[in-house]
């Protein structure tokens, strides 16, 4: 793991000791979006599949295999901020994702590039570099816009000077 580990981690062995329910899930988002350092939107499924048993049953799962999420779509969608390296695969460790009071402890989210990005995961907003670029462009043009109207009158009032000076002569 080593410096995939970007996530809200504190003290791992506490946290890989901690008997409370851990989840594991796997997601594909598009390169561009981790060099982009995006933020992304993941709606967690129902059920997400218990780390500790990988699936086979223990006593973190009640041999269920599988951890409940909130059933309201909105309480188990998750906002997280992509690592910009995603070559070798980043495992993040969301401690109590859904809140203090859902029963899931932990949620590990195992992203992985890929040329689509998986079901329910989506882009939430454009990378800083991105709005910097286009917020400056819009601020040079607003400039440029009001520059124009007064260079217009200066050689405008420049032309009737030579004029009042030609007629008055
Ligand atoms: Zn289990």
């Amino acid at each position: 793991m080593g410096r995939a580990e970007l996530g809200q981690l504190v003290d791992r062995e506490g946290l890989d000791a901690s008997s409370g329910s851990r989840g594991r899930l796997s997601i594909a988002v598009p390169a561009a979006w981790a060099r982009d350092g995006a933020d992304i939107e993941i709606t967690v499924p129902p059920r997400v599949s218990c780390d500790r048993c990988d699936g086979g049953g223990c006593d973190g799962c009640a041999r269920s295999g599988a951890h409940r999420t909130p059933a309201d779509a909105a309480a188990r969608t998750l906002r997280l901020r992509l690592p910009a390296d995603l070559a070798d695969g980043v495992t993040l460790r969301l401690v109590r994702p859904f809140g203090e009071h859902a029963p899931l402890d932990q949620l590990l989210v195992e992203l992985r590039a890929d040329s689509a990005a998986s079901p329910g995961v989506r882009r939430v907003a454009p990378p800083p570099a991105d709005a910097l670029a286009r917020s400056s462009t819009a601020g040079v043009r607003a400039l440029g816009a009001q520059l124009s109207t007064p260079v217009v009158l200066a050689a405008l009032a420049a032309v009737a000077t030579i004029l009042g000076l030609l007629l008055g002569r």
